[in-house]
């Protein structure tokens, strides 16, 4: 049960006004988005209920959940709701405000540490490389996985906007 003083409706204000948060207030709640979600199948995250709760402003409960964390970003649910409300939009918007305040979940900080390490969230390997060349490509893409300078650049950018320390560091 939600009691009024756990409503913030400020929070659910700064949601609407972020690019990603316009559509919150369209859901009427029908359920479709959780019904189609196949990451609530396998655990408790119910979609429809996350987004409840951001209508009802409650900040804490939303920014500090690990269900804010499940979605694989299928898109399953955002081509079903009937009210066009932009659900992966707003889970991503969602989670940059939790990651503003320092909370993000540890298998994806984890995933984070590769980017911070590798410049890439799958590090650039002896048998990818062997791959490429047998595909005729350059043995290193010109991304930041295979081009040093990019990866140095990269590095200073993930330093200087706290990414690293968020993550855990190199
Ligand atoms: S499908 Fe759309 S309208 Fe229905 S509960 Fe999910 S977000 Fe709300
Ligand atoms: S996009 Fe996320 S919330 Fe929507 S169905 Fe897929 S996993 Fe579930």
């Amino acid at each position: 049960m939600v009691t009024i003083d756990q409503a913030n409706q400020d929070f659910a204000q700064k949601v609407q006004s972020k690019e990603g948060g316009e559509t919150l207030m369209l859901c009427f709640q029908c359920g479709t988005c959780t019904a189609s979600c196949p990451s609530g199948r396998m655990t408790a995250y119910k979609t429809r209920k996350l987004i409840r709760r951001a209508q009802l402003g409650m900040e804490e409960e939303v920014l500090n959940s690990p269900d804010l964390w499940m979605c694989t970003t299928c898109y399953s649910c955002m081509e079903r709701c009937p009210r066009g409300v932009e659900i992966v939009d707003l889970i991503t918007l969602l989670r940059n405000l939790a990651v503003e305040k320092g909370v993000m979940s540890e298998p994806h900080k984890k995933v984070g540490t590769m980017l911070v390490k590798y410049g890439g969230t799958v590090p650039l390997t002896e048998e990818y490389e062997n791959q490429r060349e047998a595909l005729g490509l350059d043995r290193k893409p010109v991304s930041t996985l295979g081009n040093e300078k990019a990866l140095a650049d990269l590095k200073k950018i993930l330093k200087a906007t706290g990414f690293d320390e968020l993550v855990g560091g190199n």
